[in-house]
Order: structure tokens, then sequence, then C-alpha cells
């Protein structure tokens, strides 16, 4: 399955860019200062990735039930997850949990290419109907075990998991370029380390970075179903 798509452009007509512009204060005042991600949180419209039901609080931070057991997450820890990526615009970027596809639409803002793997069939379908509403267009969406990554691309100059596994998984450290970065939640279930490894040649390097709590990472390198 796969959505190509460019800079966002379905937030600039809507009616919910006052509560957006809530948001990007309360993230600022949490303490997230990069302006690039900032803008990205400003122009992209998370009303359009969450459940009708919900679509209410969509400018809360908070994150909010999307379905299938998942959720798309607090756009304040979205927002730290990016600014420790350090994007500048042109980067091929792996994201492996697509959920919602709200964070994916941030990254295609701030990256060159987004390709995202999703293992839920249907999540990974609104996620892309989503993405094609708010006219972004440079990003890909797979089904599959995203613990395999995606190697067609490889290879990527920044991953990020969200979902929480036991290891990195091997196939995600063989695809991640040279000087690259991968963010991962690392632990048991239900509490985990994010954790920051840098490629360095053919050495990793691993920094903890803060607790977590994300949904299992299911997988052939992850947890069991
Ligand atoms: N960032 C997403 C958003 O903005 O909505 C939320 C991601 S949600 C916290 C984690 C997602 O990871 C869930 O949709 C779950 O189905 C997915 N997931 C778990 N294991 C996976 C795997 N091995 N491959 C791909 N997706 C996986």
């Amino acid at each position: 399955m796969v959505a190509r798509r460019g800079r966002l452009s379905g937030a600039s007509a809507d009616s919910f860019g006052g509560y957006r512009a809530r948001l990007v204060e309360a993230l600022r005042a949490k303490g997230i200062r990069n302006l690039a991600v900032l803008k990205a949180f400003a122009e992209t419209p998370r009303h359009l990735f969450v459940p009708a039901a919900v679509r209410h609080r969509a400018y809360e931070d908070a994150a909010l039930p999307i379905g299938n057991g998942q959720t798309v997450s607090q756009p304040f820890t979205q927002a730290r997850y990016l600014e420790l990526l350090r994007l500048r615009g042109k980067e091929k970027v792996l994201e492996i949990g697509t959920g919602s596809g709200y964070q994916t639409a941030l990254l295609g803002t701030l990256a060159g290419q987004v390709f995202t793997v999703e293992r839920v069939r249907s999540l990974a379908e609104a996620a892309r109907q989503a993405l094609l509403e708010a006219g972004v267009r440079n990003v890909s969406v797979l089904v599959g075990d995203g613990t395999l990554g995606w190697s067609a691309y490889a290879p990527y100059d920044a991953i990020l998991v969200a979902a929480g596994g036991p290891d990195v998984p091997p196939p995600l450290l063989q695809q991640l370029a040279d000087g690259g970065q991968l963010l991962i939640p690392l632990g048991a279930r239900g509490s985990q380390t994010l954790t920051l490894v840098r490629r360095v040649g053919a050495e990793f390097r691993q920094l903890p970075v803060a607790e977590a709590r994300f949904v299992p990472l299911i997988g052939e390198h992850g947890f069991d179903a």
C-alpha cells in the first residue's frame, strides 16, 4: 500500500487552527523549543487522524484511542521524539508503528521521505486515507511486521519505533545508514526506556533518554502477539 505525497496542504483551510495554536503553546510551555517541530504541529490536522468519537478531543495534549486496542500517542511525547531526531528536511525516515498516521504526517513535514510500517491492516488503511485527506504526499505505507524493517528502501537516515520492544530488532540496525539514528522504547511490556541508537560505521552506540510506556512491539524480533 503506497500513499505518495508532498508537504501538507489539508490544514490551512479548516476551522481548527485556533485549537492547533493552543496545542503548540502547550508544547512550548512544556519545553519543546525546536521551531520546525512546533511548526509541524501547527500545520498538521490531528482531527483527521482520530476516530469521529474522539474528534472533539483531537487537540488535547493527550493520547487517544484509535481502535484495535491502540492509541495515538500524546503530542508532547511525539514532539520530544521528533526533537531528538533533529531532522533537517531531506532525510529518508523509517517509522515502525504507523497507528493513526498522525506522527507519520508530522515526519512528512520534517523529512524528505517517510516509509512507515503497521502490522494491523485496518489501522494502516485508515492512516493511508487520513494522509491522503491531509494532503501528505511523501509517505509510503506498508502492512507488515515492522521488526523486519522495510529493506527495499534502506538505508534510512533515521528510524523511529513507536512501540516498545525487548531489544533493538537486528534488521533495523542493518537498515540504519552510517551516521543515522534510531529511537526505540526498550524494556518490558508496559515499561520501557526510550533509547537513542547512533550508528558510527559498524558500531552502534546506545544512549538511554527517558522512561517510556508504549504499547508492545509485536513481531518476529519483538514480543509474541
Ligand atoms: N505514532 C502513532 C500515531 O501517531 O498514531 C501511534 C503508534 S501506536 C503507539 C503503536 C503502533 O505500533 C500500533 O498501531 C501497533 O499496531 C503498531 N505495531 C506494534 N508492533 C508492530 C510491528 N511489529 N510492526 C508494525 N507495527 C507494529
